[in-house]
């Protein structure tokens, strides 16, 4: 345990901060207050990377795992080495990709930090790093998908997956009905951030039909 919290990666916990994130607060307020950056616009590169080109990869690869089944085995089997053959790497840490089915969903969480799958998502989002999804999400997994997305049905299992340092997972979406035509970059698309950490499900937004 102490050597999982040692070994976080620099995101804002409920207690004290640890030596290398005070640091990265110590510069960004010097650096703001000599005027070298705009707290604005870190914030929207922060922004960014959370929401916009992080979880890009990992869209990629759920994208081909939903066209291409030999890859799927691959990446179900072996999930770092499977998301290597895009080109995305961690810094070790073990990948461990979960299926959704129509009988199980999966959920991910970090219940003592924030331990995240960056290679493939970026950076995680404020509220997986805060304290009430990271108990909720163990105590009421039912209660915080039915918030997010909708109830799950009695008969549909919920797994709660809790990462660490050294082992990170991904959730694997069930492909929406509906896409059967698509291809993988039009997959790729509507593939979110939040379904691949298992809070919600991918849908085909309106109006995207092809
Ligand atoms: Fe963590």
């Amino acid at each position: 345990m102490t050597d999982h919290n040692d070994r976080h990666h620099g995101d804002e916990h409920d207690r004290p901060l640890s030596g290398p994130a005070l640091r990265v607060k110590a510069l960004e307020s010097l650096l703001v207050e000599k005027g070298l950056v705009d707290r604005k616009t870190l914030d929207e590169l922060i922004d960014t990377y959370e929401t916009k080109v992080g979880p890009r990869n990992g869209a990629r690869v759920v994208a081909r795992a939903w066209v291409d089944p030999a890859y799927k085995q691959r990446l179900l089997a072996d999930g770092r080495a499977a998301i290597a053959e895009f080109g995305f790497f961690g810094y070790g840490e073990d990948m461990v990709v979960l299926e959704n089915t129509p009988k199980v969903r999966n959920l991910v969480v970090c219940t003592l930090c924030s331990c995240y799958p960056w290679s493939v998502l970026g950076l995680p989002p404020v509220w997986y790093k805060s304290a009430p999804y990271r108990a909720r999400a163990v105590i009421d997994p039912r209660g915080v998908l039915k918030e997010l997305g909708g109830e799950i049905p009695d008969d549909v299992e919920v797994r709660v997956w809790d990462s660490t340092a050294e082992l990170r997972y991904l959730v694997l979406p069930e492909r929406p009905a509906g896409t059967e035509s698509w291809s993988e970059e039009q997959l790729a698309e509507i593939v979110t951030r939040d379904a691949m950490i298992g809070v919600v499900q991918v849908t085909v937004p309106a109006g995207s039909r092809r």
